[in-house]
């Protein structure tokens, strides 16, 4: 199965995605893991990913582009990979289709996995944080027996900075910029399977199942 899952913060997208290479037996492709592994490894890419995260900057299109066709013609792609969160533009779908082509692979279908706005800020400012020991909590679906103290070290819980209302709503508005034209794009392929990411977790991925098939 060769898939790519879209969904804004707090889509659930990264449980799916596990799932979903747990289930698949392949593997899960993030632009993110890519860029560290890059780095870490120290390869001419990795040098040059590492530029432009080092200035707070986009890592142009082409290199992540090149990183990720490296990725994909690893042996271990071979029966398959999901995309998480990748292609990000319509300008990356477009050089994925191509190389797509030039290798004679063939895309299954593009998942997005809608929220709305409000259920998204919901589950993210909800989210919580220990401060000293890293466990994660939620205020509604996962909370402390003790308030704002975490079960395991009574050290003080916080909220990322990444996880605050006006940041949540700046990354979802961002995200709707980059994402609708992406949406557009693989609809007119007759690629795109829409899922009511509302539902829980097992629900969503029974869905997303059984549109793939
Ligand atoms: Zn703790």
């Amino acid at each position: 199965m060769k898939i790519i899952l879209i969904g804004p913060p707090g889509a659930g997208k990264g449980t799916q995605a596990e799932k979903l290479a747990t289930h698949w037996k392949t593997p899960r492709i993030t632009t993110g893991d890519l860029f560290r592994q890059a780095v870490q490894n120290k390869t001419p890419m990795g040098l040059q990913v590492q530029g432009f995260l080092e200035k707070g900057a986009l890592v142009p299109d082409d290199v992540v582009l090149g990183l990720m066709q490296e990725r994909m013609s690893g042996p271990d792609c071979k029966s398959g990979f999901i995309l998480d969160g990748f292609p990000r533009t319509v300008g990356q779908a477009i050089g994925l289709e191509t190389w797509l082509k030039k290798t004679e692979m063939v895309l299954d279908a593009v998942v997005v996995i809608d929220v709305p706005e409000e259920e998204a800020v919901r589950r993210i400012t909800g989210r919580r944080q220990c401060g000293a020991c890293g466990s994660t909590y939620h205020l509604q679906f996962q909370p402390p027996r003790q308030d704002g103290i975490c079960d395991k070290c009574k050290s003080l819980l916080v909220q990322r900075k990444d996880d605050e209302e006006k940041t949540v709503r700046h990354r979802l508005k961002v995200y709707a910029g980059e994402t609708l034209p992406l949406i557009d794009f693989y609809k007119q392929r007759h690629l795109l399977r829409q899922v009511d990411g509302v539902q829980k977790p097992a629900e969503v991925f029974q869905t997303i199942c059984s549109l793939i098939k």
